[in-house]
């Protein structure tokens, strides 16, 4: 029976984002029979599988790895159509699930939260809406996504262009007359490579605009029969166990031979092999130097350099295309489906602004520092705010009013990633330095969604109903993420791995913000399990003093009666 001070909250809990963290997260909480619901600022659900709509848009991990896993019945229902699936079937399934458990009735949709304060006295989260309301809620989910505010670039002139022109994150939902049409694309990064590939042959003319090549390898897609659909479904419970013992959340197991303990003939055997295998073999289950050891990736760099050679007719075209500024794998590896053969068509064209820099946006096109460039349409493939992005475009405070933009200013810092000193009741799934940014995102937030909701469910049992990190276990923890990266190579690349992004005030210069776990699904794992074990150790639950305001060592009596609500869980 609900007391009269929990009629005063709206929602036990509140999810902001309706993605694939934000699905799986109120599906739990309805479980536990948890007053929630989820806020989200697009007009539906699906997250970046609603909003990305550019041609090519698809899954890099194996369909039916992406998926989730909670659900026998579900695992069993959907049939993955292709081995790396398409947007459009990616928010088909996020609808199918959404639909099989109910749970678009606990979703708001057009709402953007622009604003989180945490209120002291009264133990709750204040939510301000675009829509003018304010919600309450005793616990605040964010699963905001970790690529979900694109990035455009601070170009002159970029107003006045009379042509149609948008972000790929903004690709129009209604679709885009590409025949005949004079097309740019800036950028080179996974999404731009998708769209070059997927365009090529649909458009006039395309121009792609490169400052920096990135590493690309074969997709390797295949269509998957109802034969194949009935033997992944045989496998899933191997195919998890699989995705749970890997370091990256997929199937691909790193080679556990020494790279310098193997014969060069060997090493090229492996390669040649994975070259021609689906997806992210050729970084995941290659030998684990390439990732620690300059000579080792080095080597490697160079046998993907000879690849992309083979691939490209016009030699000058192909040295453009080889990246100089990092080795393979040490930035994400865009997959790709012909994308270097996109460039041996008569109607392609390379510009490298690395070279001649882009000077700003006419109202015909583009000018570099030596040509100007007309367009019908021109496509800003730039990339996003990623990790910390989502979360600094809301006005997050926590106690004494602490702003968590100001708190991240020059880098995440986190327990576990799901957690944040000062900020309490504040759940992150798939925050910064937590196990998501660096492996299969779904795999990652099932992990993250659970150890969240287990969290509600322990508090619940023992009377708790404030929770937040120590500043000493966060502090600990950022440290351990960073230390990590000092083993890693990829702590020299520019890339959002690292904090990167030219378009992004303080982001610019590419200096590590610490911003990625980068210890593996399994270690991850163990930690934040023997975490729960312990009973929270490095959280502390229902601070003396803040909610009774009643000073240190406030009185159990103190702080019941200032209760607004005791989170109800249904046994
Ligand atoms: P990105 O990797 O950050 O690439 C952005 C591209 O735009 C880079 O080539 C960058 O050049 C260029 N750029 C940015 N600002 C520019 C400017 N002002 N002038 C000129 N060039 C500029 O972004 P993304 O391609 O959207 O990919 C982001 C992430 O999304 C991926 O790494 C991946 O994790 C995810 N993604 C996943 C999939 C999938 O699962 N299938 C598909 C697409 C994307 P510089 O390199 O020089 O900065």
């Amino acid at each position: 029976m609900p007391t009269r001070d929990q009629d005063l909250i709206d929602y036990e809990a509140i999810v902001i984002g309706a993605g694939v963290c934000g699905i799986y997260q109120i599906k739990k909480l309805v479980d536990l029979g948890i007053r929630a619901t989820v806020l989200e600022a697009a007009p539906d659900l699906g997250g970046t599988w609603y909003n990305n709509r550019y041609p090519g848009c698809r899954f890099d991990s194996e369909s039916y790895t992406y998926g989730y896993s909670f659900s026998r019945e579900l695992l069993d229902k959907w049939h993955w159509r292709e081995r790396f699936s398409s947007q459009p079937e990616n928010l088909k399934y996020l609808n199918f699930v959404a639909d099989m458990f109910a749970l678009r009735r606990h979703m708001q949709f057009d709402c953007r939260v622009e604003a989180a304060h945490y209120d002291e006295a009264a133990n709750l989260w204040r939510l301000g809406l675009s829509d003018g309301r304010t919600l309450t809620a005793r616990f605040v989910v964010l699963g905001t996504g970790l690529l979900s505010i694109p990035t455009l670039p601070r170009l002159a002139g970029m107003d006045l262009f009379k042509g149609q022109s948008f972000h790929t994150f903004h690709w129009p939902h209604e679709g885009v007359e590409l025949a005949g049409k004079r097309v740019a694309v800036i950028g080179t990064g996974a999404t731009a490579i998708q769209v070059i590939a997927e365009i090529a042959d649909k458009v006039g003319e395309l121009t792609v605009f490169q400052r920096r090549p990135n590493w690309a390898a074969p997709l390797n897609n295949s269509l998957i029969s109802e034969a194949e659909m009935a033997d992944i479904r045989r496998r899933y419970d191997e195919i998890f166990a699989t995705c749970a013992r890997t370091p990256g959340g997929f199937e691909h197991e790193p080679d556990r031979r020494g790279f310098w303990e193997v014969s060069r003939e060997e090493r090229v055997k492996l390669w040649d092999e994975l070259y021609d295998k689906p997806g992210f073999g050729i970084w995941l289950a290659n030998f684990r130097e390439i990732f620690m050891d300059e000579a080792a990736n080095a080597e490697f760099s160079e046998y993907m350099a000879d690849r992309i050679r083979r691939r490209i007719k016009d030699p000058v075209t192909a040295e453009k295309l080889i990246p100089r500024d990092h080795g393979f794998g040490v930035q994400r590896v865009p997959l790709e489906t012909y994308y270097y053969e996109a460039y041996n068509r008569p109607n392609v064209r390379l510009v490298d602004i690395a070279e001649t820099p882009l000077q700003g946006i006419t109202a015909t096109g583009i000018r570099t520092s030596t040509a100007d460039y007309d367009f019908d349409i021109i496509v800003y493939a730039t990339g996003f705010d990623a990790i910390t992005g989502a979360y600094d475009h809301i006005d997050i405070r926590g106690t004494g009013g602490e702003s968590l933009r100001e708190k991240w200013k020059d880098g995440p810092s986190t327990f576990l990633g799901m957690l944040v000193a000062g900020f309490p009741n504040l759940l992150l799934p798939s925050g910064p330095q937590s196990g998501s940014a660096s492996t299969n995102y779904p795999r990652a937030i099932e992990i993250g969604v659970n150890w969240c909701t287990d969290l509600l469910q322990y508090m619940a049992a023992h009377g708790h109903d404030r929770v937040e990190a120590t500043p000493a276990a966060e502090e600990r923890w950022t440290r351990h993420v960073t230390d990590m990266y000092g083993m890693m190579l990829m702590r020299k690349a520019k890339s959002w791995f690292t904090g990167y992004n030219s378009n992004v005030p303080g982001h610019e210069a590419g200096r590590i913000r610490y911003f990625v776990y980068n210890g593996g699904t399994p270690k991850f794992v163990a930690t934040i399990g023997k975490v729960a074990a312990s009973g929270y150790e490095g959280v502390v639950f229902d601070a003396p003093g803040v909610i009774g305001r009643s000073g240190p060592g406030g009185s159990r009596s103190d702080k019941t009666s200032h209760r607004t609500a005791d989170l109800q869980v249904r046994s």
